[in-house]
């Protein structure tokens, strides 16, 4: 059985190249098993999403060849499907309120007890009753997070291998009434009918919480693939501090990332885009132009790099 792909980026900046490869070995996996590949508009966070950048992020899609099936749903038209699954959980008493102010959050899981980075302390998970009213009564609006199990589990990334993942008692619902994305990915994923999540390994974190948060709506699991990201020449993740790196900026020639096969300074093809983005993942010879259906065929996950990859500036 093919299982059918995605790829959603979120509209608050143009794709870099990292993101187009990200799509592109997206795009490669399902057309590879002959599976549907979907888009979606990743608009949760309305202060940073422009429509004008969603239309531009699908247009450079189209320009490698990157075709879909079905609509585009934005997750700014699904508010109410997020609600009425937010609505199910809060009934089956698997949410609590978070009075925490973010300063608060900081300087509690800055403490040494080697929890993860920014991940939640659990301050409001274990209050009592009287405690939690009396916050209430200070006027304080909560955020609602979701009770999770906090248990660890094996999960299978098709290219990480084996992780383990832990559920993190992510926010469902912000104190303004906006979801989050943990919530809104999981719905949106199953309604697409997605089989096979593939997206950047910054994202393996979020596992643990997808899987048990498919549990709690009874959504079908999904299968991950989490594919190494781009590196920028320092290291650190590419992102516009590291000069030109859209696909604009490669057609151009002022990309200031370097591209196997194409001169730096020299407007390149689209194809010659795809080819380099594909090299670097391992799945062409660099300098090579190849068509979409022979990088169809030859596709493997196994043939990716599972460590990032570093881009040299030009
Ligand atoms: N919209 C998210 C992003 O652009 C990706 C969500 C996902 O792939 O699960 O980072």
């Amino acid at each position: 059985m093919p299982s059918d792909g995605r790829f959603a980026p979120s509209p608050s900046s143009d794709l870099h190249l990292g993101n187009l490869r990200t799509a592109l070995i997206a795009w490669l996996a399902a057309r590879h098993q002959g599976a549907r590949f979907m888009l979606r508009i990743d608009d949760l966070d309305g202060g940073r999403s422009r429509p004008e950048i969603a239309e531009r992020q699908l247009a450079d899609l189209a320009a490698l060849g990157l075709d879909h099936d079905g609509p585009v749903p934005r997750q700014s038209e699904r508010l109410g499907r997020y609600r009425a699954a937010f609505e199910h959980l809060e009934a089956a008493g698997q949410v609590y309120p978070c009075f925490c102010t973010r300063a608060e959050i900081r300087e509690a899981s800055s403490a040494p007890h080697g929890r993860p980075a920014g991940s939640y302390p659990g301050t409001c998970r274990w209050l009592s009753e009287p405690e939690r009213a009396e916050r209430a009564a200070s006027g304080r609006v909560p955020a609602w997070r979701l009770r999770s199990s906090l248990a660890p589990e094996l999960v299978v990334d098709l290219v990480q291998g084996t992780v383990r993942v832990a559920p993190e008692d992510v926010v469902l619902r912000r104190a303004d009434g906006g979801f989050g994305y943990q919530l809104a990915v999981v719905l949106d994923d199953a309604d697409q009918g997605v089989g096979e999540v593939v997206r950047g390994a910054d994202l393996l974190d979020s596992v643990g919480t997808q899987r048990e948060l498919q549990r709690a709506l009874g959504l079908p699991p999904v299968d991950y693939a989490h594919v190494p990201l781009m590196l920028g020449p320092d290291g650190e993740r590419l992102a516009k501090r590291h000069g030109a790196s859209t696909l604009a900026d490669a057609l151009a020639g002022t990309s200031g990332v370097k591209l196997a096969g194409v001169t730096p300074g020299t407007p390149a093809s689209a194809a010659e885009v795809r080819g380099s983005l594909a090299a670097s993942a391992g799945l062409c010879e660099p300098g090579s132009v190849p068509e979409l259906d022979e990088l169809v065929a030859g596709f493997s996950y196994r043939r990716l790099p599972t460590e990032s990859t570093m881009m040299q500036g030009c």
